[in-house]
Formats: structure tokens, sequence, C-alpha cells
């Protein structure tokens, strides 16, 4: 903590104290907000009880400045405050764990209970203390208490969240990512509190209510900083106007009670609302990273096909390359058919390089990419891939594609995916029952307006029952090769995109049906 920091806290605090000065209280640092509380527990909170003697320091500079307080008085009670929350702010850092930035909704809690209790004592311990003035009088300690009370904890449940949040990165990235809503959000902000403090014909008490529906619009899509400056926004504007139209003490006591109300339900709102996106993220993140380890796992499973798959425009290629060069060595070369023979090893090379790429996208690390998918092309693709494995197991893959079968917007690979999970899990069924009739039947077509439908049908021994009810359950599997996250990944993924994934009644002896519906335009709130 430099020096010109500390020289520049102390500004800002002497001037935050002097702008909200607006209604004194008999020459007492008694006001009903205190934004410089805020800035004074921010610090604390940053930097530790070592910054306690700096805001004592601050606040005695500041009851000289703004309110001309006796040194007597001035100096015990702003030692004694700084003192109290400093030690609420120690214990909140070394025992209860919470630290700046309180951008979680447990962390913000605890703060602004514990901040209640200090603010409590602060201002009982400040009224003791006044009370030894001459001119004291014993009427005054019931207003004092409440003025004190919510004035200091209005300047620190909005002003310290908020204070805290001024750093570089929060300040540009809150002024990178503005959105249009945003300006609307304030508007619709500015808007309530003119009305609701402004007007002499609205009874503030009786609209107040008014201002709750800017700040849950903000708390549950803007986020916890546009949230906090929404809010001092407002609380800037009402004492404005209270100061304007001269609002008696009592009244505004009263408001800024209101007041706190709508801080803490927005700021808690903010953070819950917040702390979801941010779980539903990771899970995002995690299913991505299983889905891929997944499709790593089933393309092990497929690669020996895959390499055999190679062995075949390998040779090709050998050949016609062989061929060509005895062409070209007769005497006179035969150029023409020389060059067709080139040309076979072109469509052949390609054939080779289609099938390792095809192999790379399927396992490349990739992000949630919503792309227009053609589903009879995937399950063409799906078909192709898993055919040196039926192929081995001697099935029959047939695919039949609807007619009027839309494109849809989808993550090409983890449609893919689901395809080759049904796949193979079907040869597999196949397999290892010995089934007599080898065969896969793999249709596509138009589920209902806004969804397309794949379908899988094997004639293998079918679903048994019991184990039925737990199959899309992760790690379930009787094969002595499986993962079984096959199929919860697979509905995972259908559910993500807003579809699903099920499979016709268990028949026994008669295959099994699996069925995926996809939305033709993927859902945002799913994706
Ligand atoms: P894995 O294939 O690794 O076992 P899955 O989640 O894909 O994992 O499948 C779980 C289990 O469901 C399989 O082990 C198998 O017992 C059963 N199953 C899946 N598909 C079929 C099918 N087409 N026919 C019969 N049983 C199936």
């Amino acid at each position: 903590m430099t020096l010109s920091r500390v020289a520049l806290f102390v500004v800002a605090f002497v001037a935050l104290d002097a702008i909200s000065y607006v209604h004194g209280f008999h020459g007492l640092p008694i006001s009903p907000w205190n934004p410089n509380s805020g800035l004074a527990v921010a610090m604390l909170l940053r930097h530790g009880v070592v910054f306690a003697p700096v805001v004592a320091a601050a606040a005695i500079i500041a009851d000289q400045l703004v309110r001309d307080m006796p040194l007597l008085v001035s100096i015990p009670t702003e030692i004694m405050a700084a003192a109290i929350y400093g030690g609420a702010i120690h214990l909140l850092r070394t025992k209860l764990k919470v630290a700046a930035p309180l951008d979680k909704p447990r962390p913000l809690t605890v703060f602004y209970l514990s901040m209640g209790v200090a603010a409590l004592v602060t201002t009982m311990s400040r009224i003791a203390l006044a009370s030894h003035l001459p001119h004291f009088e014993t009427d005054w300690v019931a207003a004092m208490f409440l003025r004190q009370w919510v004035g200091d904890l209005i300047g620190i449940c909005l002003f310290a969240p908020l204070f805290l949040r001024l750093n570089r990165d929060t300040v540009r990235d809150f002024g990178r990512g503005w959105p249009m809503e945003r300006d609307g959000q304030f508007a619709v902000t500015l808007l309530m509190a003119m009305v609701v403090f402004g007007l002499e014909a609205t009874d503030e008490f009786q609209f107040f209510y008014l201002l709750f529906l800017p700040v849950i619009w903000l708390a549950l899509r803007g986020g916890p900083t546009a949230t906090l400056a929404a809010m001092a926004l407002i609380q800037v504007v009402m004492m404005a106007a209270t100061y304007l139209r001269d609002m008696d003490d009592g009244r505004v006591t009263a408001l800024q009670f209101l007041m706190l109300t709508l801080v803490l339900t927005g700021s808690l709102m903010a953070a819950t609302a917040q702390a979801r996106r941010r779980a539903e993220l990771a899970i995002r993140t995690r299913m991505d990273e299983l889905a891929r380890m997944s499709r790593i796992h089933t393309s092990n499973e497929i690669a020996t096909g895959m390499a055999h798959e190679l062995k075949q425009p390998m040779l090709a290629i050998v050949n016609y390359v062989g061929a060509a060069r005895r062409l070209l060595e007769r005497e006179p070369p035969q150029v023409g058919e020389a060059l067709r023979l080139m040309h076979n090893t072109d469509t052949q090379v390609m054939r080779a390089d289609s099938i390792i790429r095809r192999m790379r996208d399927f396992t490349r690390k990739s992000e949630f990419q919503v792309e227009t998918v053609d589903l009879g092309r995937t399950l063409r693709d799906a078909v192709e891939m898993t055919e040196p494995l039926a192929r081995r197991h001697n099935v029959d893959v047939t695919l039949v594609n609807g007619d009027n079968v839309p494109t849809i917007r989808a993550d090409g690979v983890q449609v893919l995916q689901v395809a080759v999970n049904l796949l193979t899990n079907a040869i597999h069924a196949i397999a290892e029952a010995k089934s007599r009739k080898r065969a896969i039947r793999v249709e596509t077509a138009r589920h209902d307006a806004d969804t397309v439908r794949l379908t899988v049908a094997d004639s293998g021994p079918g679903l048994d029952p019991d184990l039925a009810l737990h199959i899309f359950e992760p790690f379930v599997t009787t094969r002595d090769q499986g993962m079984g996250v096959g199929l919860a990944i697979s509905r995972a993924i259908a559910e993500h995109h807003g579809g699903a994934l099920w499979h016709d009644d268990p028949q026994p002896g008669h295959g099994a049906v699996f069925h995926v519906r996809l939305p033709i335009e993927a859902r945002h709130e799913h994706i």
C-alpha cells in the first residue's frame, strides 16, 4: 500500500463525508447515509486490520473539515469506530474466511450479517460517547440510533461491495461488454427514481416498490456490478431529492430503511444469479470434457477398424503409382493413360485423407459450437466410421433418410457422437449375443413441426428390462470393455440441445430401438 494510495483514500473519504453530510445532527457525525463508511470497510476488507489507523485518521480529519467537531469527542469516537469495524473485518477475514470481492451469496450474507452487528455496536458506542457532550439531550437517543445505524449500514451494504469492484479489470469489462439491454435497465432505473423521489405528487413511501422492478431486472440479467451501480444511482437521486425538498429527518431515515431492503434484495439476488450462471458454465465445461473423453474411448474401439480401412487406399495408391511409372517408361511413353491413373491416385489420397480427418475432428478438443447440421450426412459419416466394426462382426447397416428432414442448428461433432454411440452399442449387442439376424436400421425423420428424429433399431437381443431402468446412468455397463458413459453422455447432449433421447419399451428377443429428438433451431437457453 503506497503513501499516495493512503492519501487518495483520505481525500476520497473526506469528500464522500462532505457530500453525504446533508442532514447533520447537532454537529455530530450522524447522517442517514454514509458512503464513506462503505469506502472504509472496503479498504479494511482489502488490506486488513492494519488499515484501521488510516481509517481513524481520515475520520478525524473529516470531523474537523466537515463539521468542526471538538477534537476531544472526535478522537475517541473515531478511534473506537475504526477499532470496531477493523475487529469485525479481521474476524471475517480470518475466522469466517470472507474475502474481497464478496461476489458469492454465502460470503456476502455473512458480511451483511456481521456488518449489521458491527454497525449496531458502533452506533451504541457513538451515542455513549456523545452523551458526555454538554448540550446532549436524552430525547436524541432514539433518532440518533436509527439514523446512525441505518446510515452506516446503507453505506456499507451498498458502497463497500461496489468500491471493492472498482478495479481496473472490472471497470474495463463493465464498459466493454455494455449491451443495449443495460441502457434500458439504467434508463428505467433513473426514470423510476425520478418518479418516486422527484415529484411532490407521488408519495415516496407508496411508490417505492417501483424501484424493485429495474433492480430485479438488473440482478437477474445484468450482474452484480451493474446492479450495485444502479442502486447507487437510486441512492444519489434519493438523497438529492430529500435535500432539495428539505424532507424532515424522520422521513429520510424511514426511506433509508426501505432503501436498505432494496439493497439487500438486489445484491443478494445478483450474487445468487451470478453463482448459478457460473455453476451452469462449470457443468457445461465438465460435460464437454467428459463427452470428449468418451469420444476418445469410442474411437479407440473403432480405430483398429479404421487402420484397416486406410490400408485399402494406401495399397491402391501404390498400385496406381507403379502402373503409371511403367506406362511412362515405355517407348513412347503412354502419357494419357498414366495421367488417368494419377487421377485415380488423387481420389484414393482424398479418401485416406477424409478417413484421417474425420477421426481427428471426432477427438479434437472443441468448444460447444452451433452450426448447420445435415442429419442425413452426419448419419452417413457415423455409418462410415463404424463400418469396419460392423464388417468385423458381420452386421448390415441400412440408412434410410426420411422425406422433408430439414437441416438443423446444432453442434455437429456432438450429434455425430450420439449417432456413433448408438451404432456401436447396437453392433456390440448383436455381436455379443451372437444373433442370427444381424442388421441395424438407422432412420432420419421429421418428428414434428419443430424437431427432427433419428432412430437406431437393431436385431440384437434387446434391452434387459431391469437394466433398462439404469442404462442412462453413468458407469452402467454390461460389457467388459465398456465404460458405461455412452448413453449418459448421449442423453446429456440431446438435452443440452433442447431435445431428448429415449428407447422403446424393452422387448427381449426383438432388438432394441433408440430414438433421438433434436430441435431444428437449437434453443438458446439450452446452449
Ligand atoms: P457401454 O457401451 O460403455 O457399456 P453405454 O452407456 O453406451 O455404455 O451402454 C450401457 C449399457 O446399456 C450397455 O452396457 C448395454 O448393456 C446396454 N445397451 C446399450 N445399447 C444396447 C442395445 N442396442 N441393445 C442391448 N443393450 C444395450
